[in-house]
């Protein structure tokens, strides 16, 4: 076999959503969007389930279909896109809930769907989805007297404990929701860590449930175990890889694993990064290619069967940090070619 293998350790998953559910002081739901940040939402969800979430939430009216199929009529499903022109039959048929983002889709809801239940999105400084004060203000009336089951909103600062966005958007939330008896719901893993002010009825963990920062104490969840195609001597001043960028400074041994960018293993990692034997770390040589990268194994000492790139030693973040990027983006992008591997659960 030569594909790289993705292990994902739902036993690790099921115990940070409970220490993030421990931590919250209301009701803990789980966010599988994008097929749970790449690491498959119909396992993913299944072990969820069984760790005790009853709420889920995704991107788009597809994916709630297909995670009704997964997890049956027990539990509910959310949709943060909201009620999208051709979404009447997915949401009625899989009794999905949108969280609805403006007039235009709450009309498009109760035309489409009288009676079907939904949530309202409001905007409280991100600008990104949902009603901004001045709509709510002029809707709210009429919104309400279609009986919404749920007010959320999201904050964009909430990984940065000290910013000012977030008591602010605290404060409007609060003042948009003050006072009407409905569930709300504010918090993404940050926010949970934050303070219990920001926890509400219903708090929507992502990445702290796959083992990312900011929820630092995370178990890991995800190893990517890499199989080396070949290995070969270079002699003082051959290179490695397009480019030359890797110019052998002693004699050093080069070990070609069977992965590249394709896969979602971003090159801007390469120069920062290693590959890990056991406990030995292996840099990278050279520039990470579409299906192959190079690795020195120089001081390893052997020739390894595979090399880790994910693990106990190195996870997402520091990746993320290597590339310039988040973790969220590191776990999104691991590719399709990954041979995945559920483990626990
Ligand atoms: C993705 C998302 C979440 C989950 O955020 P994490 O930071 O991964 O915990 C919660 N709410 C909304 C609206 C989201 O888009």
């Amino acid at each position: 076999m030569s594909t790289a293998t993705l292990t994902i350790d739902l036993d690790a998953a099921m115990a940070n959503w409970r220490a993030l559910d421990a931590i919250n002081t209301g009701e803990t739901a789980a966010v599988v969007k994008a097929d749970a940040y790449g690491l498959g939402a119909a396992r993913m969800a299944r072990a969820l389930a069984r760790a005790g979430a009853r709420h889920f939430f995704v991107a788009v009216a597809e994916e709630g279909a297909a995670l009704r199929e997964v997890l049956g009529q027990n539990v509910s499903i959310h949709v943060f896109s909201g009620h999208m022109p051709g979404d009447a039959d997915m949401i009625g048929d899989c009794g999905l809930v949108p969280m609805l983002n403006s007039v235009e889709q709450l009309i498009r809801h109760v035309e489409a769907l009288p009676g079907a239940p939904f949530g309202i999105q409001l905007d409280t400084g991100m600008n990104r989805l949902g009603m901004e004060p001045a709509e709510w203000q002029a809707v709210r009336e009429i919104a309400l007297a279609q009986s919404p089951v749920m007010l959320m909103s999201h904050l964009a600062c909430a990984d940065e404990p000290d910013h000012p966005m977030n008591p602010r958007q605290l404060a409007l939330f609060c003042e948009m929701t003050d006072g009407l008896d409905i569930p709300r719901s504010l918090a993404n893993t940050g926010a949970i860590l934050l303070h219990p002010d920001y926890h509400f009825d219903l708090a929507r963990p992502g990445i702290g449930t796959y083992g990312g920062a900011p929820f630092t104490e995370a178990r890991p969840v995800v190893t990517l175990d890499i199989p080396v195609i070949q290995c070969r001597d270079l002699e003082e001043g051959e290179s490695v890889g397009y480019g030359c960028d890797f110019i052998a400074a002693r004699p050093t041994r080069i070990a070609t694993v069977a992965a590249g960018y394709a896969d979602g293993i971003l090159r801007a990692m390469g120069p920062r990064t290693s590959l890990w034997a056991e406990h030995t770390p292996c840099p990278i040589a050279g520039r990470i290619s579409m299906d192959l990268i190079g690795v020195d194994i120089t001081d390893l000492g052997h020739d390894p069967k595979s090399l880790q790139l994910l693990g106990p030693h190195q996870g997402i973040d520091t990746l993320a940090e290597n590339a310039g990027t988040i973790g969220y983006e590191i776990l999104t992008s691991l590719g399709a070619r990954h041979t995945r591997r559920h483990i626990g659960g």
